[in-house]
């Protein structure tokens, strides 16, 4: 429901760049298992090899013996705008007078259709339906016209919506966030080299060292020696918009995103998760993998609870048990890839097993992150009951998922979202779980150490920090005008 590509770009002294390319998309390759790609270049020629499937499948040796040069970018894709199929999968390589461009997108435009028009109407055909191809041409245009820093800062005045972008025109790589920095995308030192990244695993991958995130509105450009990279502040808004959800459910939890390790987070949020709403079990149980590091935390902040409180918890009272009840069969897919409902119900029970000794007779406290369309939760509470558990509580480390995600898949989804027009006692009582709490969206803020303002919260508030049609924004954001429509307003600007 969500979107979460992977990107990288690395450039190199004189090693060539294929190999710690590849592998890391390995390491991001829970951000999108539809397609990877690799774009690299020599210094005189573009090399790219994109297939759909898993990394490990996409590349064989001899494919990244064939992506010569030192410097490139590459992408794993998890389907967003441009449907599922081949067609949108990057990066996105394309050769015009100037140069040749590839471009790997983590991020989605919410005005990508009417750059297109514009473009269309200057002449230049379009292949795909997606909307990284609109910012190539974009870009390929404004690059004839002015350099590299200016093309860059055009091309970022018209596109309007969530990107991270790592770029490569001819042997330059270079990183770009939007101006309010929806996605992660970050530094890495390789000592011979650089890398950018969307997440810090891939930095560790290379036993590189990570030195910040690229910030909201910059543009970094990497020299293509290896040397070093520049720096251009090309949008500076009031306000950022960082997706909170990369916190609780996208990234590897030993990624670091602006300094806090992503499982820091998560344990601290499922401190949260237990002083909002406590409730007294026998056992506390992650639904693995994504419940884990809070029901880690949840569970030490019901121990320390009893510590603490000194009449409730007698003398030599066992804790709070922490136990990992659900066994994950790790070759099944993740239950979104399935097409229909049913589809995904099954998966469920493909997925997960209990133990049944743990839950026996037992009061189980269910941990997860989020809850979507509710098959998980769902079919964990009924597996739960099922396997002899006495009572079933749920808690979750995010608040309901009310509204789609427009950055993302999953456009009309509204209907699918189980919290879109029902309470929690409501989705309680879909989940035939014995109780059911949410995580604050200040918990969260709190955690995190921002202002509401500063975070994207569409999904849980149904108000946007970007403008797309049809839906309230948070703040002041307004769609750039472009083609016919600017030209319009000029003119009646003019009257
Ligand atoms: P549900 O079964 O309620 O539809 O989805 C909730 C489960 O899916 C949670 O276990 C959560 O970890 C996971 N999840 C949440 N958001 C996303 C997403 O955008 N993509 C995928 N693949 N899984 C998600
Ligand atoms: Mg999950």
């Amino acid at each position: 429901m969500h979107e979460k590509c992977g990107v990288v770009g690395i450039s190199l002294a004189d090693r060539a760049a294929a190999r710690p390319l590849y592998y890391s998309l390995y390491a991001l390759q829970h951000r999108g298992q539809e397609s990877a790609g690799i774009v690299t270049h020599d210094g005189f020629q573009q090399y790219d090899h994109v297939e759909t499937g898993l990394v490990g499948d996409v590349f064989a040796a001899e494919d990244l013996d064939d992506l010569r040069g030192s410097v490139g970018a590459g992408h794993v894709r998890y389907p967003t705008s441009g449907g599922v199929d081949a067609c949108c999968a990057q990066p996105f390589s394309v050769s015009f007078k100037s140069g040749s461009l590839g471009l790997a997108h983590n991020g989605n435009l919410v005005n990508a259709a009417d750059i297109r028009a514009d473009l269309e109407e200057r002449g230049h055909a379009f292949t795909t339906r997606g909307d990284t191809e609109v910012i190539a041409h974009d870009l390929a245009h404004n690059l004839l016209e002015s350099d590299l820093v200016r093309a860059v800062k055009r091309t970022m005045s018209r596109i309007h919506g969530s990107y991270s972008l790592t770029i490569t025109h001819d042997d330059t790589v270079m990183g770009l966030r939007d101006p309010q920095g929806n996605r992660p995308l970050c530094i890495g030192d390789l000592g011979d080299g650089y890398v950018l990244a969307s997440e810090s695993a891939a930095v560790d991958t290379l036993d590189g060292e990570l030195i910040r995130e690229v910030r909201p509105g910059e543009l970094v450009v990497l020299e293509e020696d290896g040397s070093g990279f520049d720096s251009y502040q090309l949008a500076s808004p009031p306000q950022s918009a960082n997706c909170f959800f990369e916190y609780v459910y996208f990234a590897r939890p030993d990624s670091v995103i602006d300094e806090e390790l992503v499982y820091d987070v998560r344990r601290e949020l499922g401190h949260r998760l237990w002083k909002e709403n406590p409730v007294e079990t026998d056992v506390v149980m992650p639904v693995p993998d994504s419940g884990r590091a809070f029901a880690t935390g949840y569970a030490e902040a019901a121990n320390e609870g009893r510590e603490n409180a000194e009449n409730s918890a007698e003398e030599g009272e066992p804790n709070v048990e922490f136990a990992e009840g659900l066994m994950k069969n790790r070759y099944v897919g993740r239950t979104f890839i399935m097409p229909s409902q049913d589809e995904r119900e099954r998966a469920v029970r493909l997925k997960l097993n209990p133990i049944k000794s743990t839950v026996v007779g037992r009061s189980v406290t269910l941990i997860d992150d989020s809850i979507v369309r509710g098959t998980t939760s769902t079919q964990l509470v009924e597996l739960l009951q099922d396997a002899g558990a006495e009572e079933v509580h749920v808690r979750i480390g995010a608040p309901p998922i009310v509204a789609p995600c427009y950055m993302g898949i999953d456009m009309a989804s509204r209907e699918e979202l189980i919290a879109s027009d029902r309470t929690t006692e409501e989705v309680r009582d879909v989940l035939e779980a014995d109780s059911l709490a949410y995580l604050s969206i200040d918990a969260i803020a709190e955690t995190l150490d921002r202002e509401r303002a500063d975070l994207c919260l569409g999904c849980v508030t149904g108000k946007y920090p970007y403008d797309i049609d049809g839906e309230e924004s948070d703040r002041e954001v307004e769609r750039p005008l472009v083609g016919d429509s600017a030209v319009e307003a000029a003119g009646n600007a003019d009257d």
